[in-house]
């Protein structure tokens, strides 16, 4: 039980020990070595198990290990979509962490606060993208956001996101033209109930994908 099983680079390595990480927690455990894999994940885990690290360090170590290069302004590798600006800021905070030193860039957009600014920031160039849908499908409508080559995609605490009533603004973000269809990219989806609801966007937003109760 250590993270030293999956090779994630030597920088992001570094930056978990850094973070005083000694053991991965189960679903991080479990869950890492299946994103490594290239599979799209369907993984029910609840609050305060770890289950952010648990997808991002493996996708930051996939940008980080295939080069990430020049950040593209407007056009992200990964995206993570989450409920709320808490959410979506403690996970780019940890997105952060694990980045340092990698040249990998993270940025952050939520709603209810300065969208210029934000603008602003991803024109500086994006790796990996954190953000709540509404706020999202109002940088898609303004053409400052392109998912043409977003290879990896992450929701977090996907029944919240439906009980907020998300699900246009998600299906408006996965199912548009330019994102990357299912079996072209990699799909993670984690909630902490997998009602039918759930069930419906796993089938139509993931391709054969792994099942994780932890
Ligand atoms: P999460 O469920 O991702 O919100 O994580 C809950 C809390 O556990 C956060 O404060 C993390 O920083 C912390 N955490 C996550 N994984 C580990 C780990 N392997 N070792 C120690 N703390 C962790």
């Amino acid at each position: 039980d250590s993270f030293h099983d999956v090779d994630m680079g030597e920088i992001i390595m570094g930056n978990i020990t850094l973070s005083r990480y000694s053991r991965p927690t189960p679903v991080q455990k479990h869950a890492i070595p299946i994103i490594k894999s290239k599979r799209d994940l369907m993984a029910c885990a609840q609050t305060g198990s770890g289950k952010t690290a648990a997808f991002l360090l493996p996708v930051l170590s996939q940008i980080y290990t295939d080069g990430p290069g020049e950040a593209l302004q407007q056009y992200p590798l990964s995206l993570v979509l989450a409920p709320t600006r808490e959410l979506a800021l403690q996970i780019y905070d940890e997105a952060r962490k694990f980045a340092y030193r990698s040249r990998v860039r993270p940025c952050v957009v939520y709603g209810g606060a300065d969208i210029g600014q934000q603008i602003r920031d991803l024109e500086r160039g994006c790796h990996l993208l954190v953000a709540t849908p509404g706020r999202l499908v109002d940088m898609m409508e303004r053409g400052k956001i392109g998912l043409d080559y977003c290879s990896y995609l992450v929701l977090d605490e996907a029944d919240r996101m439906l009980d907020m009533g998300f699900e246009p603004q998600i299906r408006r973000i996965v199912e548009q033209d330019t994102m990357p269809p299912k079996g072209h990219r990699q799909t993670m989806m984690f909630s902490a109930t997998f009602p039918k609801e759930i069930q419906i966007l796993a089938r139509d937003f993931l391709d054969e994908y792994i099942f994780l109760a932890v």
